[in-house]
């Protein structure tokens, strides 16, 4: 099978035109023998590498690259299974990208080859010398290592007392403005006995739709009371299905009395709806959101990017806030086509005045990355798991200096 693997990387080290033509020639005599084309691309700082050949030869060719430390930042454009060779058997070719390259960048490409003007590899390289990609992605590439954790206390006052049996309860998960370096929500996650996912506290009801959305709404009570309780400093974030708010008669006013008994402002709580089921009854759904936040509730979009949530949503419905999907986050520091559409999603929503929270974030290289590129409130392992009883202590990641 063919593969075609493009990455970019950042150079550790000055090259001038020797070093590069002595590591090209390196590779063209290793690359022939294993019947692979490679392109090189240097501006001077950042490397683009095209390689196409046996999958498995591709495969060993990038492991063995990815622990050269020349480079680093190595970040995945396109990997992706080929039927035909775009290229010839060239081994290596190496194109010096300066102010001139910038136009007809592929001036250089054989006009036998099977390559199409608008091919992705064709467009991937044009895009890379253009180089205004640089403009947001060459700030992310600081080293991960000058990040130290500042520890810093879980806003609840209160010390929970001790363990109660209980049919549900809620974990409760800090989010984090990293510029104020403070927590700036907690989102209360619901939890069967001995901490069992929301998933197995829903399936009691079976299929009985109604009795999990009447659930779930009144759950929201205790949600808020146990919060006010632990005497909840900052938002305080509740998730909801949106049915939970278009089917249930008097749901808006359901919350708002949890919120006065409680003594939470309605302008503390978040409410976070996955975009699945919303889409489905939209008139329905927009009554519903535009009550709670007549109220003074804002409203968040969970799990964007997850599948569901599209971005012609964006053009009906404005919510207060959009939750980056963490299957988008994961690995972030290393996929192209994840940096692209998180950094897109920052870019659309700064404008419309919407924040952009990313979720489960659990290393410090997800976290640099994402921070670099906008990314205003942050959630996950790395700060802080979902706690049921032990509110110690929220990592904060702090530069050194
Ligand atoms: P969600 O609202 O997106 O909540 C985040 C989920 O990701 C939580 O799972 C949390 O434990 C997990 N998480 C947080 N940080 C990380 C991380 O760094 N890595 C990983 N791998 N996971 C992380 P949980 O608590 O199992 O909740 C799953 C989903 O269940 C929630 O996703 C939410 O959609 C739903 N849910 C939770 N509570 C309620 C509720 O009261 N009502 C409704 N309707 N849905 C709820
Ligand atoms: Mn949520
Ligand atoms: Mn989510």
């Amino acid at each position: 099978m063919l593969t075609t693997l493009i990455y970019r990387s950042r150079s550790l080290q000055k090259f001038s035109q020797t070093d590069i033509e002595k590591l090209s020639a390196k590779a063209f005599s290793n690359n022939v023998k294993l019947n692979v084309t490679g392109i090189l691309l240097f501006d001077g700082e950042y490397f683009l590498q095209v390689l196409e050949g046996p999958s498995e030869a591709v495969s060993a060719i990038f492991k063995k690259l990815s622990t050269d430390p020349r480079h680093s930042n190595i970040v995945t454009m396109l990997h992706g299974k080929e039927g035909k060779h775009r290229f010839g058997s060239w081994g290596m070719y190496y194109v010096k990208v300066d102010d001139r390259s910038t136009k007809d960048t592929l001036r250089w490409v054989p006009k036998y080859h099977y390559l199409k003007e608008d091919d992705r590899v064709v467009q991937i390289i044009e895009h890379f010398v253009r180089g205004h990609w640089k403009i947001k992605t060459s700030a992310h590439a600081t080293s991960t290592s000058n990040w130290d954790m500042k520890c810093i206390s879980f806003p609840f006052k209160n010390r929970p007392e001790k363990r109660e049996f209980e049919d549900y309860c809620f974990a409760f998960q800090p989010i984090i403005n990293h510029e104020k370096q403070k927590v700036s929500s907690i989102e209360a996650l619901l939890r069967g006995p001995g901490g069992i996912s929301p998933q197995s506290v829903f399936s009691r009801f079976g299929n009985d739709a109604q009795a999990i959305h009447e659930f779930d709404l009144k759950s929201k009570a205790r949600a808020i009371s146990k919060a006010v309780h632990y005497g909840c400093a900052t938002d305080l974030s509740i998730n909801l299905l949106p049915k939970s708010l278009t089917q249930i008669k008097g749901s808006t006013e359901y919350i708002l009395d949890a919120l006065a008994n409680s003594g939470l402002s309605p302008e503390q709580l978040v409410v976070e709806v996955t975009e699945d089921e919303a889409i489905t009854n939209y008139e329905e759904f927009k009554t519903a959101t535009q009550k709670l936040r007549s109220a003074g509730i804002r409203i968040a979009i969970d799990d964007f990017g997850a599948g569901y949530a599209g971005l012609s949503m964006l053009t009906e419905f404005q919510p207060d806030k959009l939750k980056i999907d963490r299957r988008l986050v994961d690995g972030i520091s290393t996929s192209g086509p994840k940096q692209a559409i998180v950094s897109a999603i920052v870019d659309l929503c700064r404008p419309l005045g919407i924040l952009v929270v990313a979720e489960g974030i659990e290393t410090i290289e997800e976290f640099s990355w994402l921070k670099k590129v906008g990314i205003q409130r942050f959630q996950g392992f790395l700060f802080s798991k979902p706690e049921l009883h032990s509110f110690d202590t929220v990592n904060i990641p702090t530069l050194d200096s």
